[in-house]
């Protein structure tokens, strides 16, 4: 099966089976798993902060980080189709009695500036205190699209310039960096948090981490702990996202290479049209036009016959998601998948 609907579906690779066969480990919750500890650090180092914290999920690692910049009561800027918001099970104030504030996210997966500037409260004692704005690059639901440091500065300037702090869901942060050619600190030098995930492109079979200052990093750790993230012999886990850390940022290029061949083998068949035109990184949305007789869910069906695997997303809306197990043959057969498909239809 050539499996495009995520590139969570990434297996651990021989060398990370490997590391993880001989990781030293010991028990994280008295922060003496040496391996854990390792990736932290490392982890740390890349990211241009002082210290990291090693979380389950992605979804954990913002719970967190959210958690720990803001009190109950507090309001957090983010977008409208942000991850948090659209698929974070509503945590945030479930959990931590966050109030979010949404803003538009723009084609490109970015909040304008006037938008958060509109946004942002002030004294009265009406509302709830602004505390933080949460960015998301490279931008799911958007179409896997970047936005620039440059543009990270600017929220920030803007944030900090108001006691507003700033978290970064950075889950797919290297895919953002590979792809503008500069290096992952151009964006995190600016932000106060960010997560990034090492189960996703990267390959590790679990886990992302959440990077700040030593002193944020600590109140984090105890939200980990309240949350029930807190892990004993994680190291097993951690030496494979050392691995994955130490090896796998780079080839992420590739992904991007393949997600532009299969965007454009896509648009160039019948009834197919791109949602968001070539891909920035690794992802392809893609929709059926309206002469097309089959869902979204129909046409998977089929082209799951031909070996295929792709995400249905909408009506007729589906997303497909380059990885590390996804090679050039590999995109030929999917593009292969929707044209036999599309061409029996007459
Ligand atoms: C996948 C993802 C997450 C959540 O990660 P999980 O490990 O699946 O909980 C958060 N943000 C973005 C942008 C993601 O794509």
């Amino acid at each position: 099966m050539i499996d495009l609907r995520s590139d969570t579906v990434t297996r651990p690779t021989p060398a990370m089976r490997e590391a993880m066969a001989r990781a030293e480990v010991g028990d994280d919750v008295y922060g003496e798993d040496p391996t854990v500890n390792r990736l932290q650090e490392i982890a740390a180092a890349r990211m241009g902060k002082e210290a990291a914290l090693f979380v389950p999920s992605g979804t954990m690692g913002n719970l967190v980080a959210i958690l720990a910049h803001c009190q109950r009561g507090d309001e957090v800027m983010l977008g409208d189709k942000s991850h948090t918001f659209l698929y974070e099970v509503g945590g945030i104030s479930a959990l931590g009695g966050i109030h979010s504030r949404q803003i538009p996210n723009q084609p490109d997966g970015s909040l304008h500036l006037q938008d958060l500037e509109a946004g942002l409260r002030g004294p009265d004692v009406h509302f709830p205190p602004s505390r933080l704005i949460c960015l998301e690059n490279t931008h799911n639901r958007c179409g896997g699209t970047y936005q620039t440091p440059e543009y990270t500065r600017q929220v920030a300037e803007f944030a900090h310039a108001h006691g507003v702090a700033v978290h970064l869901d950075g889950a797919r942060l290297f895919n953002a960096a590979i792809a503008q050619g500069v290096d992952v600190k151009e964006f995190t030098q600016h932000v106060d948090s960010v997560t990034f995930c090492l189960s996703k492109g990267l390959a590790a079979p679990v886990g992302s981490v959440m990077c700040g200052t030593r002193e944020f990093i600590r109140k984090a750790h105890r939200v980990r702990k309240m949350l029930g993230g807190g892990m004993r012999q994680a190291g097993v886990l951690a030496a494979a996202g050392i691995v994955a850390l130490e090896t796998m940022v780079d080839r992420l290029a590739e992904d991007h290479t393949r997600a532009r061949r299969l965007a454009e083998g896509l648009a160039s068949l019948p009834g197919v049209t791109l949602d968001y035109g070539l891909p920035a990184t690794n992802m392809v949305f893609l929709s059926l036009s309206d002469d097309v007789p089959l869902s979204a869910k129909q046409m998977a069906e089929r082209i799951k016959a031909c070996g295929v695997l792709v995400g249905v997303i909408g009506q007729r809306q589906f997303r497909l998601v380059t990885h590390y197990e996804v090679d050039d043959s590999g995109v030929e057969q999917a593009i292969e998948a929707f044209r036999s498909v599309l061409t029996s239809l007459g």
